[in-house]
């Protein structure tokens, strides 16, 4: 399999940071957002980014400015018709992403890969609305993507074992680790961190310790790098919500139920760093 041409949807937190790691490594990007300024701010943060690389001597001026002239930022999802691979990184909704793996089976040529940043929806769900689940595959990357060397590649029912490797080996050329896990909700990852972010959250909403306090508590006593508040605030609070719905209706426990906490301040639009105001002010 020959990739060249990246197809990266969504602009947002991960899919900037996934289309400036694979125009870093030499990879040509056609990225999608539904608005041009959810676009116009991802291309900015990359610039932002890159410039970062370059300050602490990681990347030279030349080399940022080839890694942003590979990417093409679009509104228009018909652009990727000639794109080698495609990873979807749009809001964690099913139905947002299956209209777009039904559109994408229609676009791109019927060998191409078609991947999920997914953070809990079930992949053989989302093979399953096209007609090539065997080519269907997580490929679950952690924020920062340019910083964090962990790839969770993620096997639906159907995915073949060349889908696979292939994944497989474009995780190890973007100098990424990848660790092969099978399909559930919240796949491993958000499965363990979740409940942990949420249960910190009902510990803040029953008075049990301020946000700072329970941050405090993790950093010192468990060495975390930033506490789970810190954590959630930097993740998003909606994408938190939505992930522990999904593994309430997915694993039907509800010990995964969302902190109502969590809820209220998804309601009122403090969705974390993003928006400004989360557990903490930015
Ligand atoms: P985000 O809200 O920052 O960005 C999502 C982007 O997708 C937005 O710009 C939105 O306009 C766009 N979008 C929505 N529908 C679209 C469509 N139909 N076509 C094109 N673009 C569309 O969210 P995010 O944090 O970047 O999360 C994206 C995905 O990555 C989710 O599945 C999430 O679960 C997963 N993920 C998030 C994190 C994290 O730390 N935030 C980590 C790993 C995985």
């Amino acid at each position: 399999m020959d990739i060249r041409t990246v197809g990266v949807i969504g602009a947002g937190t991960m899919g900037n940071g996934i289309a400036h790691v694979f125009a870093k490594n030499g990879y040509n990007v056609v990225l999608v957002d539904v608005e041009q300024r959810f676009i116009d701010r991802g291309l900015q943060t990359i610039g932002k980014n890159l410039e970062r690389e370059v300050a602490k001597n990681k990347l030279t001026s030349e080399q940022r400015d080839l890694a942003l002239g590979r990417i093409t930022g679009t509104v228009d999802r018909k652009r990727l018709a000639d794109s080698d691979f495609v990873v979807e990184a749009a809001s964690e909704r099913f139905e947002i992403k299956a209209e777009l793996f039904r559109d994408l089976d229609t676009i791109c040529r019927p060998e191409v890969l078609f991947s999920s940043n997914t953070s809990s929806i079930s992949i053989t769900k989302l093979a399953a609305v096209t007609g090539r689940p065997d080519k269907v595959i997580g490929m679950h990357f952690f924020n920062p993507v340019p910083v964090m060397k962990l790839v969770e590649v993620i096997r639906g029912l159907a995915t073949s074992n060349e889908t696979f490797a292939a994944v497989k080996a474009l995780a190890e050329k973007l100098e990424k680790t990848p660790v092969e896990v099978n399909d559930a909700p919240g796949f491993v990852s958000n499965r363990v961190l979740m409940p942990l972010l949420n249960e910190a959250m009902y510990a803040v909403m029953e008075g049990v310790a301020t946000a700072e306090a329970v941050d405090e508590v993790f950093k010192l006593g468990m060495a975390h790098p930033m506490g789970p508040l810190t954590l959630a605030d930097f993740i998003g609070l909606d994408v938190c919500l939505d992930i522990m719905r999904v593994m309430q209706s997915g694993l039907g426990d509800p010990k995964y139920r969302p902190c109502p906490l969590l809820i209220k301040m998804v309601d009122a639009g403090w969705l974390g760093r993003k928006s400004g105001r989360g557990f903490y002010q930015y």
